[in-house]
């Protein structure tokens, strides 16, 4: 018998793959926190620390195709909105207490994101010890370009990472300067939650991070994915 609903299910949030027609129907939405030492140090940290994990819900992704300009509204009760070039991986499959060595099998591919910020409440919520959703988990805080199989990517450990703004580069350094890599991040995690296909991680921003205001473009650039394009609007 089919289920009834007193409402209509909300959406499954589902990201393009280059090269297939195939969609990735996304899970959950996790992100490191201060994973590359230049970064944390902007923050005010010795970027020694152990990473740490915060999450975003899946229906705050805004998925932006290549060659196209993907748009997100300035948020509210912010004025200092931030952004945060990042790696995603996209995990095909899953487990908990990983090994670096299993973790690295789960990941499917790898993905350009944006973790953008609401900094001025984020800091309010540090100052106060109060939990960051607010400052990171907000309507369409994450655009994210197609996912790229693994396989069709060529060494992302290396791959430049770069975001200009108004074509004006603002953040630009390595995949190879985090300071817990991809596998390690994600078996750190699985320590932590169960972790299954369709979980996303965004691994962290680099050093460079500042404020955008309505009208502003951003172009973020991982070597081997394409560009992810988004305006503020
Ligand atoms: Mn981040």
């Amino acid at each position: 018998m089919t289920t009834q609903f007193v409402f209509a299910p909300a959406a499954q949030m589902i990201l393009p793959i280059a090269g297939q027609t195939a969609k990735y129907p996304v899970r959950r939405v996790y992100c490191v926190g201060r994973n590359y030492a230049e970064h944390a140090k902007e923050m005010g940290f010795t970027g020694r620390e152990d990473p740490f994990f915060f999450t975003k819900p899946a229906d705050a992704l805004v998925p932006v195709t290549a060659d196209h300009w993907g748009e997100i509204p300035y948020p509210s009760q912010t004025s200092n909105f931030h952004y945060e070039m990042e790696l995603v991986v996209a995990l095909g499959s899953g487990g908990k207490d990983l090994t670096v060595e299993q973790a690295a099998k789960c990941i499917y591919g790898y993905a350009a994101g944006l973790d953008m910020t609401r900094r001025d409440l984020q800091a309010e919520c540090k100052k106060q010890g109060r939990p960051w959703e607010v400052g990171k988990a907000f309507d369409f805080s994450g655009p994210i370009g197609p996912i790229y199989p693994a396989a069709a990517v060529q060494d992302i450990a290396h791959a430049t990472i770069s975001l200009e703004v108004n074509g004006q580069v603002k953040q630009n350094s390595t995949i190879a300067s985090l300071i817990w890599s991809v596998p390690e991040s994600i078996a750190f995690l699985s320590g932590l939650f169960e972790l299954k296909a369709g979980d996303l991680i965004f691994t962290g921003t680099p050093e460079g991070v500042g404020a955008v205001v309505t009208g502003d473009t951003m172009v973020g650039r991982i070597s081997g994915l394409a560009d992810l394009q988004v305006r503020v609007v």
